[in-house]
């Protein structure tokens, strides 16, 4: 039998369903169950189903992706154009494209510190598969093959590949398939709120920074090759790292000659109010990811950048073999120059950090205070708060109410015209993520009805 969620009324949104069933294999969707929502188009943060209804999008399109929000006649009017003129050619040996050529060096103006290098990829995962490789690579070139260890975090999220899904941490209530790859060492993240280790921020002396170098000592300098995190963990729920961790890390990776890889593929792009998440504490990362936000994922495109120091302990002359067909496809590359020229002409990250206050001052002022309501984190307009039904009890957390109340929330809020993300492994966060076009007024209106929702959730 076909269900949904949201009542279907025409016979068409039926059919698709039908048809959806019977020949979609979905990513992150239950096997065999219908979809809820089919979506039709879209217009700067506003999106609408086959049903007609409208919502305000206050997830980037679901994934923390669609920061310039939808039709943008720049981004379509960039691929249209190259596809008109060069719809693929292969990067691959010694040739190369203008698009990809003027798309490095442009990137490389707004990346920080000596992060100089750009190779481009279709997706975040492949963007963290090659910032893997390529730390692998720099210790190879330097006799040093068997540094091959990553440590990465708990809660973590880096990909849907086989070694990208052993970096993430296991998720709640989803298998993970990923635990094929050797050398992977995933160690307590930074989430104070749940604390690993039991302790309160700031007594605790930023224990959970410290375990980095206790892991390396442990494990031996001489066998990690690198370490990865997100900047801030987008799928493990939007967590802020507290003020102290990413200088500690810098510095233990440094001393120990360890890559320090950061993920901004969630964080980059001027979502968190700076235009590289690491900016907030002027930390300068070896290895970045990059994808998503790159050009409002209007095509399939990611970058990894690299410092001078990587570049130039790279095995000169010799292949890297990390490629895959479409890296550097022009169209693709054309629409993220041209999500790059909005988010420096417009100041997207000056407009991230405006709205953003607004946003953390509502979360914190009106939200916080409900019974249900926990732990408000985020930065710029990246944000979330816990679902905490326990949070007056003091009961213990229990997965299968967090599951109903967090599944009822996005359904009222739904209902009232209002999409949120929903992360599967982890029920008791609640992201709020809008693309940063989105008006004050359809901000304030959107986060009207989430506190309506939020208001009536019983504690258990
Ligand atoms: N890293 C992070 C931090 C992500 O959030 C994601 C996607 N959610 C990825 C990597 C993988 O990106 P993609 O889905 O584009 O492969």
């Amino acid at each position: 039998m076909v269900t949904t969620r949201t009542k279907v009324v025409t016979t068409r949104t039926q059919e698709l369903i039908k048809k959806d069933l019977a020949h979609l294999f979905h990513g992150l969707g239950r096997v065999g169950l219908a979809p809820e929502i089919i979506w039709e188009r879209g217009k700067g943060a506003q999106l609408w189903d086959t049903e007609g209804k409208q919502y305000t999008d206050m997830s980037s399109g679901g994934v923390h992706c669609v920061s310039l929000g939808f039709g943008r006649k720049e981004l379509i009017d960039a691929a249209y154009e190259e596809m008109q003129k060069i719809s693929y050619v292969s990067s691959h040996w010694p040739q190369s494209n203008i698009q990809a050529i003027e798309y490095a060096a442009e990137l490389a103006e707004v990346l920080p510190g000596d992060i100089n290098h750009v190779y481009l990829t279709n997706t975040g995962t492949e963007s963290v598969e090659v910032a893997i490789q390529i730390a692998r690579m720099y210790w190879d070139t330097h006799g040093q093959v068997e540094k091959y260890k990553i440590i990465c975090l708990d809660r973590a999220y880096h990909g849907g590949s086989a070694l990208t899904r052993s970096l993430t941490g296991s998720h709640v209530g989803l298998p993970c398939s990923g635990r094929a790859y050797p050398g992977v060492v995933r160690i307590p993240n930074y989430h104070c709120h749940l604390c690993s280790f039991g302790l309160k921020y700031p007594a605790c002396d930023m224990v959970c920074a410290r375990f980095v170098e206790r892991v390396i000592e442990q494990e031996g300098a001489g066998i990690i090759s690198c370490m990865i995190a997100e900047v801030a963990q987008g799928s493990g729920g939007v967590i802020w790292p507290p003020d102290e961790y990413w200088p500690i890390v810098r510095r233990i990776c440094s001393d120990h000659n360890i890559l320090l890889i950061a993920d901004e593929v969630q964080t980059g792009f001027c979502k968190t109010g700076k235009f590289w998440g690491l900016q907030h504490w002027n930390v300068i990362p070896d290895i970045m990811a990059m994808a998503k936000g790159i050009n409002s994922s209007y095509l399939p495109f990611g970058a990894v950048g690299f410092s001078d120091k990587v570049y130039n302990g790279l095995p000169h002359g010799k292949p890297f073999r990390g490629y895959t067909t479409c890296a550097t496809n022009p169209p693709c590359v054309a629409t993220a120059r041209a999500a790059l020229k909005i988010y420096i002409k417009e100041k997207l990250t000056e407009r991230a950090a405006n709205l953003g206050e607004h946003l953390r001052d509502r979360l914190i002022k009106e939200f916080l205070p409900l019974p249900c309501v926990d732990d408000v984190l985020g930065s710029g307009l990246y944000y979330s708060f816990e679902i905490a039904l326990n949070k007056t009890t003091g009961s213990a957390f229990n997965l299968e109410a967090a599951i109903k109340a967090r599944e009822s929330i996005l359904s009222q809020c739904q209902e009232k015209g209002v999409y949120l993300t929903r992360l599967d492994g982890y029920p008791r966060r609640q992201p709020i993520v809008p693309p940063l076009i989105i008006t004050e007024e359809e901000l304030d209106t959107a986060l009207d009805v989430i506190f309506s929702v939020m208001k009536e959730v019983k504690p258990v």
